[in-house]
This record gives structure tokens, sequence and C-alpha cells, in this order.
């Protein structure tokens, strides 16, 4: 162990001490933390300067927010816990938001947050920044500890990356009061407290009868549908995966984040007749995807009146029957399921009948072939499918690159227009559909991939993390942002009855995103058709500086809430 010898003793025959700050530091190393995003203040400030010193890459943020969302995506990205590092009760609570989306989308983080004086703060006598974060956070997160003996960190570290990465994935919190940091103890008994975790995701394989059951149900289908979640692409069972999918015939739909897995545009993806295919399946086989409104919960119009019947593959027991009945659960991780599954498919498989994958792909090619002019317009003022068009080509030659994607219609529209190739090389706003993602996942994609980043953010989307455009610059990391310009929320037309202040979705107009990115140093480009701004998105990643392309987008263009309008309660009131 390296730094653990901190003698604070003047007498040097004495005993050898450690602290609080060196055990955590010694405990995460351990198990082999590499970087922790975060924002420094009291009481981490020396810590965060520790663990720098100490070799663990710490990246500073400038709202904790987005140095919660940079941890999350690590998780995801690498399976293992990513670390976010806050001050007491404002950092915190700034942090939770990340957390709970973390949580909310299964990616594995843990959040450690200072505190406040457990004494002061329990008899609510008013401490800086006093606040009960441990109560706070538990219901927002799987699981919450606190430390209050520095013999117990090495235990509780342990703890946070166990629930973090076993079972579902989720986000975790660890409450580090001052007062634990500077406590200090005997220097081997520290070092013997730490534990380095064993097995800390371990594999969960399937009960032979569910797989026996599963592969019966798959077999009797005569419009058969396999739909593949973003816990699919966490699982990193890639080659597993896409024999399932080769070795049973069967078409596929893959949910966004896991765009890539297997690419838009192998043969069996009905990506482009997603509609089709949910509406007139008979059996459909969910493998790390769930049953939420992403889905319209398994039912109504969207799933059609043909019958039918669940599979669901998931490492989450209580995710079964939670929306509609699942005929064929199938318990356990998605390496392990989807393995299990394959002995079952042979030679003697039998191909999905004909007449179903005719249809299917029928109903794409006309799809694709339908979108395909508006792709190629270079019009000035760009629509969104224009400027969409020009990014598809990018990342179809740069299928390596990672996009990070939010916004509206930036959003909606991307998903459907830009083909992946690979997977989890594509991030976006996941289960709540939260705006605000987009700096901290693409700072965290550049620091843990090491591939360059195109981030597509709508103008309202990239405004919640766009301070962070000082961070990119200030690592120099490969990121290309670019900002799909249309003056406003969803779009900049609206007009306030009243007169007086603007609408409440009107921006300024005609602002230049791009002046941001050039006060700290990047490159800053304005542009105004698909052309150019495939020019400047080539140059930006051929040079890996850090680049703010300002496209300037129709006004006009852009539907209300994207294609979710729908959840927008109507007034009846108003309609009378
Ligand atoms: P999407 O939004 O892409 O449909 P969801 O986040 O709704 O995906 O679903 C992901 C699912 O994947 C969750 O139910 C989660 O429990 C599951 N999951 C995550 N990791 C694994 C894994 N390694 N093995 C099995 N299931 C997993
Ligand atoms: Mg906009």
């Amino acid at each position: 162990m390296s730094a653990i010898l901190h003698s604070i003793s003047e007498n040097a025959d004495e005993q050898e001490l450690t602290d609080g700050f060196h055990l955590v530091i010694d405990a995460l190393k351990l198990n082999g933390v590499e970087t922790i995003y975060g924002v420094p203040g009291i009481p981490i400030t020396d810590f965060g300067r520790m663990a720098q010193a100490a070799g663990i890459r710490v990246i500073s943020f400038r709202h904790e927010q987005n140095a919660g969302n940079a941890a999350a995506i690590a998780g995801y990205l690498t399976k293992k816990p990513g670390i976010c590092l806050t001050v007491s009760a404002p950092g915190f609570l700034n942090g939770l938001t990340a957390l709970a989306n973390a949580t909310t989308n299964c990616f594995p983080m843990i959040l450690i947050s200072g505190s406040s004086e457990r004494e002061i703060v329990d008899l609510q006598q008013g401490d800086y920044e006093e606040m009960d974060q441990l109560a706070i956070a538990k219901p927002l997160c799987k699981a919450a500890f606190r430390v209050l003996h520095a013999a117990d960190i090495g235990i509780a570290v342990a703890r946070a990356i166990r629930a973090a990465v076993s079972g579902r994935p989720g986000g975790v919190y660890l409450d580090l009061p001052a007062k634990l940091f500077s406590q200090t103890m005997d220097a081997k008994a520290g070092e013997k407290s730490l534990v380095k975790v064993i097995d800390a995701a371990p594999a969960q394989i399937p009960a032979p009868s569910a797989v026996k059951r599963a592969l019966d149900v798959l077999k009797s289908a005569k419009r058969p549908l396999i739909i593949f979640g973003k816990g699919a692409a966490y699982a990193q069972a890639d080659d597993e995966i896409r024999a399932l999918v080769e070795k049973s015939g069967i078409p596929f739909l893959q949910m966004s984040m896991a765009k890539g897995l297997l690419p838009d545009t192998h043969p069996q993806s009905a990506g482009a007749a997603r509609s089709t295919v949910l509406k007139d399946s008979d059996v459909v086989m969910l493998v790390g995807a769930r049953l939420n409104w992403l889905l319209s919960h398994g039912k109504g119009k969207t799933w059609g009146d043909a019958p039918k019947k669940f599979i669901q593959i998931d490492i989450e027991p209580k995710e079964m029957d939670s929306n509609v009945e699942i005929v064929a659960p199938l318990v356990g991780d998605i390496g392990s399921c989807v393995s299990a599954l394959l002995e079952g498919i042979d030679s003697k498989w039998p191909a999905p009948p004909a007449d179903w994958i005719s249809t299917v792909n029928a109903k794409r090619d006309e799809n694709i072939a339908k979108m395909a002019p508006r792709l190629l317009k270079n019009s000035s003022p760009m629509d969104f499918h224009g400027a969409l068009g020009a990014l598809r080509t990018v990342i179809k030659e740069r299928p390596d690159a990672i996009l990070v994607n939010e916004g509206a219609n930036t959003l909606d529209l991307a998903r459907g227009i830009i083909d992946m190739y690979q997977p989890r090389k594509r991030l976006d706003v996941g289960t709540w559909g939260v705006m605000g993602i987009g700096m901290g996942f693409a700072v965290a994609a550049a620091i843990e991939t090491g591939k360059p980043v195109l981030a597509v953010e709508g103008d309202s989307a990239f405004g919640f993390s766009g301070m962070e455009v000082e961070t990119i610059c200030r690592y120099n990391l490969p990121v290309c942002i670019v900002i799909f310009n249309n003056n406003g929320i969803y779009r900049g037309t609206d007009v306030n009855p009243l007169g007086g202040d603007v609408a409440t979705t009107v921006f300024v107009a005609n602002a230049r995103y791009d002046k941001m990115m050039e006060a700290f140093g990047g490159v800053g480009v304005n542009v105004t058709t698909p052309d150019e701004l495939k020019r400047a998105v080539d140059t930006a990643m051929d040079s890996g500086r850090p680049t703010l392309i300002n496209a300037v987008i129709d006004p006009a263009a852009g539907t209300e809430s994207g294609r979710i309008g729908n959840l927008n309660p109507q007034s009846v009131v108003r309609k009378k």
C-alpha cells in the first residue's frame, strides 16, 4: 500500500498513524478507482488535492449535477461505479439529482459527500451547511451509508461498491462527516481494515427450467420480435447478443441507448419499422429493457390488437409483470441468460416465418426511402432533418465516436436519423428523458473511453450544463458540441399575447453560443447550412480540439415537446 504512511507523530519512534483522508483514498485505489468527478469545497477540498497527489485523476466541474452525471455515465460505460465528490448540503443536493437519475437508469455510481458535524446537525443547532444528508439521500438511491469511524472506511467503501454494481446497478450515497477525514488510527490497523471487493457483480445464472420455458415460447412464435434496452448494452455481452440475433433470425428493435449494440443498419434491424413490429408481433422478448412509458407500458394502441406473449430477461426479479403479464420470465444477468438461450438455438432452430420477415423488411425499406430525400436538403436556415442528415454521415464515417444527445426535437429526430454502429456509443436522456446530462456525459465519455465525442444539443438542453465548456477546455477534451439553435424551447416563435415579456419558451434571438467556447480558448464556429455543419464537425473531430458549433436552425422548425407532446396536459377551460 502506497500513501498510507502519514506520520503525524512528533517522535519518529512512536506509532505510525493514518487518517480518514488517506484511508478513503487508499480504499478507492485498492478497488481500482482511477477517476473522481466532483466540485471542491468545504469539507472535501483537501481530500480532492490529496487524491490527485495520490494518482487518482480528479476532474473538477463547475456544478455538482454535471459532475454527478459524469460519474453516472462513467459507471454505465465501464461497469464500475463512477465516483462523484461533493461538498455538504447544497453541493450534495446538486449531486443528488444525478444520483437519483443514475438509480432510475440503473447506472452504478457512488455519490460521496462531505457533511457537517453530526452532534450539531442532529440537535439542529444550526451548523454550517446543516443537513441530514443521509436521510434525504435514502429514498433516492439503492443504498446509503454514513461512516463515523476511520476504522469503518474500508468496509463502507466495499459495501458502497457492491451495492452499486451488483444485481440491478444503481446509485449509492456515502456520507462522510468532516470530522472523519482527520480522525487518526494506527497505520497498520488502518491498512488491514481496507477491503478489496472480490467479484463485485457476481454472475446470476438463470434457472434451466426458465430457460426452457423461454425457448419454448420463442419457438412457438409466428411473428417474433426482440427488444434490446440499455441494460443489454450495459451488460457488455455484445458477442453473445449478436449470436442470439443472427442464429435465431428474429427481427430486433434497439431502445435509444441500446442503438449500436448491433449496427442500426443490420439486415435484421426493424428500427425503421418500429410501429409495425410493436403492433403486429405475437411474441416479444425484452432484453434489458423495461416496459415503462418509453414502450407505452406494453399495452394500448402502440401494441395493437394482436395477442402478445412477453418473454423478459432482466437481473431484477421484481421487474417481471410490472406492466403486463410476462409468460416467460428469465431472471439473471444478460450475459448468462443469453448464453443459456444460445445453447438451445442450434441448427434445428426454425427460422421465423418468411411472410413476417418480408412484411417487416418491406415496411422498413419503405420508411427509409421516404426519409432519405429530407436528409439531403441543403437549406439555410437549416431544418432538423437537413442538419441531422449531415451528422448522420459524420457518425457513419466515424463509428467509434461517442454521440451524446439531448433536447426535444433535437433528441427525438436524432434518435431516428443517426444510425449507430457500435455498442455504448449513444448516450442520452435515458429513462426520465431528463435535460442537463449533456456536458457531464460528454466529459466522462471522453475521459473514460479516449474516443472523440460529438454532443448534439438543443439550445435549451445545452443551457442546463453549458458552463462546463470551461471544463472541456480546461482538460482539453476531444469534444465537439453542436447546438441546434432555433432560438428557444421547442421553437423560438411563440408570442406573449399580452405583449411585454417575450413568451415563456423564447430565448434571445440569434444567440451565438460559439462565442462561449472561444471565451475559454476553444474553437467556436457559426454555421448556417448542412454542408458547413459537416465540414465544421469534421475539422473539430480531426483536430480533437474542444469545439462548439452554433448551428442556425429555422426558429419555426420543431414541434412542442418533440415526440412526447401528448404528455402535456391540456386546459379544458382555455379550449371553450
Ligand atoms: P431502456 O430504457 O433502454 O429500455 P431500461 O433502463 O428501461 O432500458 O431497462 C434496463 C433494464 O436492464 C433494467 O430493468 C435493469 O434491471 C436491467 N439490467 C441492467 N443490467 C443488467 C444485466 N447486467 N443483466 C440483466 N439485466 C440488467
Ligand atoms: Mg430550441
